[in-house]
């Protein structure tokens, strides 16, 4: 498997995975154009996607979905609540695929399990996205984490994980209470603390995996302060180097990739 992200955070969010068997793309909130370039760029054309997962309807996970399902025939896989959302918003005809936080489907080469997540929106949800040889997990838009999400994480090599503010800096920052409010609460967005206590939860409890910060605010977070506040949590739980390879996804661009062969030498390395 090999995994490329190609946007995260608020402006658009979306993966893109390729294994032998096929390919697929977690969010798709880019143009259409955009998104036929950059998985054009990786040698998938987007006829051949076998499924678009869309983890909620808000346009930075999903401007690009239905325009793409429409096109080219490719299914959208969501829970009833964001198809709905999806289908209320575009009328037109588009091949869907639905699923309920906890199920699991097959999708092409691919098994998929939707991860029940907190945030407003109709039916949000995070995946795990497994091949028989390897799995990762996607949480972002999320104000907490589930049993959903952590038991998901149990097994994955790569986890992609909302990191979306410094709960200091937003406080203290220029957003209006009401939108402090909203991102601070459950069903908001996830903080540097609570992406941290999962990550570092897992790693002790299950060895290293490697973890994509993601979602970063613009105003309220840096990848430094990201970086910065891991690195103490990890020493702060008496560990000397950090266990995981821990990297920072970009907002506006094609940023990390991830191949499982390269992730098996890391992890022998450790
Ligand atoms: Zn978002
Ligand atoms: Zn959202």
């Amino acid at each position: 498997m090999t995994v490329h992200c190609l946007a995260s955070g608020s402006s658009g969010n979306s993966l893109l995975v390729v294994s032998e068997a096929g390919a697929l793309l977690v969010d798709a909130g880019i143009g259409v154009r955009t998104l036929k370039r950059w998985c054009g760029e990786r040698g998938v054309a987007l006829e051949s996607l076998c499924g678009v997962l869309v983890t909620h309807e808000h346009g930075d996970h999903s401007v690009g979905a239905v325009p793409l399902a429409v096109k080219y025939k490719v299914p959208i896989v969501a829970t009833a609540g964001t198809l709905a959302a999806l289908q209320r918003s575009d009328k037109r005809d588009f091949p869907t695929q639905a699923l309920s936080p906890g199920s699991e489907t097959a999708l092409g080469a691919f098994g998929i399990r939707a991860l029940l997540t907190t945030h407003d929106a109709a039916e949000p949800c995070g995946f795990r996205v497994e091949t028989s040889s390897t799995a990762l997990v996607y949480a972002t838009d999320t104000g907490s984490i589930t049993p959903d999400v952590r038991s998901a994480c149990c097994g994955a090599s790569l986890l992609v994980i909302e990191a979306n503010h410094d709960i200091h800096r937003l406080r203290f920052g220029p957003y209006p209470e009401s939108l402090k409010s909203r991102i601070l609460a459950r069903t908001g967005h996830l903080s540097n603390n609570a992406a941290a206590d999962l990550v570092l939860g897992h790693s002790l409890e299950h060895g290293p995996a490697s973890v994509w910060f993601s979602h970063l605010s613009e105003v309220n977070n840096t990848p430094g302060i990201v970086k910065a506040y891991w690195k103490r949590r990890w020493q702060e739980a008496g560990c000397a180097a950090s266990p995981a390879a821990v990297e920072i996804a970009q907002r506006d661009s094609p940023s990390l990739v991830w191949r499982a062969g390269a992730q098996a030498v890391q992890k022998s390395l450790f």
